[in-house]
């Protein structure tokens, strides 16, 4: 796919196009950074239905980090275990909160505070079951920082735009865009990314039509998703005719049921 040439004009005039199509996104800070952290951790390959009781149950059997720390690990993980991967969740939070308080002498991340950002970028992904994604969040929503998570929205918006390349995965998109978007733009950059990701630019296949950045959309340009349509209706219709042959089991022998 042929790449736009991106730079600050072209993303700002990007997010304009988006705040026209999904309005100003503003800053409000969500939890406190050790809630975000240890929320984050627990949302991991999972959906806030899930992680969010998990995180209200974990908080209510333990009032203090202190006591998650203090508890065996099998029995935080039964806490937790809405959040699903309960063992190696339950694992990595207690081993987190273990090393924050070597670090901080305290379960506290407001030192993290003072740090440059890229720094505590770094840190925060020493922490056991905290990579690019988790780091950022924390950063951004808890802090206050210009930094960008990518989630599955972020990702999918940005390589159809043609912002980055698909294959280089979502881990190694954090720093990509990070490079591209200026600093100032970070904050709406994901929160509308991921607005428009849920909205108009849907997997498998996006609203096209209804999209305020069509003309700068590389992925429309390469006829992306008439060939991604074209592919959804050639498999839908390899799987009918799979079906209409199948052969079923009726008594006194196998025969086909396809009866045309
Ligand atoms: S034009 Fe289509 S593929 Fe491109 S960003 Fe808009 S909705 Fe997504």
């Amino acid at each position: 796919m042929a790449a736009r040439r991106w730079n600050s004009a072209t993303i700002a005039e990007m997010l304009a196009s988006l705040e026209r199509s999904h309005g100003k996104s503003r800053y409000i800070p969500r939890f406190d950074p050790m809630d975000e952290l240890i929320s984050c951790i627990l949302s991991q390959h999972t959906t806030d239905a899930h992680s969010f009781p998990a995180f209200t149950q974990l908080r209510e059997r333990y009032p203090t980090w202190a006591d998650v720390v203090a508890a065996p690990v099998a029995e935080v993980a039964s806490t937790v275990r809405l959040a699903g991967l309960s063992n190696q969740k339950a694992k990595n939070i207690v081993g987190s909160l273990q090393k924050i308080h070597e670090q901080f002498g305290d379960y506290s991340l407001e030192l993290l505070r003072t740090w440059p950002t890229a720094e505590a970028m770094v840190w925060l992904q020493t922490l056991p079951g905290v990579g690019p994604k988790t780091a950022s969040i924390v950063l951004c929503f808890a802090m206050g920082r210009e930094t960008i998570p990518v989630d599955t929205h972020v990702f999918r918006v940005s390589w159809r735009l043609g912002l980055i390349k698909e294959e280089i995965g979502e881990v190694k998109a954090h720093g990509v865009l990070m490079k591209l978007v200026p600093r100032e733009l970070a904050f709406p950059f994901h929160t509308l990314l991921i607005q428009h990701g849920r909205t108009v630019c849907r997997a498998p296949l996006p609203s096209c039509e209804k999209c305020d950045l069509a003309k700068q959309c590389a992925w429309l340009k390469s006829d992306g998703p008439g060939k991604r349509q074209r592919e959804m209706a050639r498999t839908r219709k390899r799987s009918i005719k799979a079906r209409k042959a199948k052969k079923v089991e009726v008594p006194g022998g196998s025969v086909n049921d396809s009866k045309n």
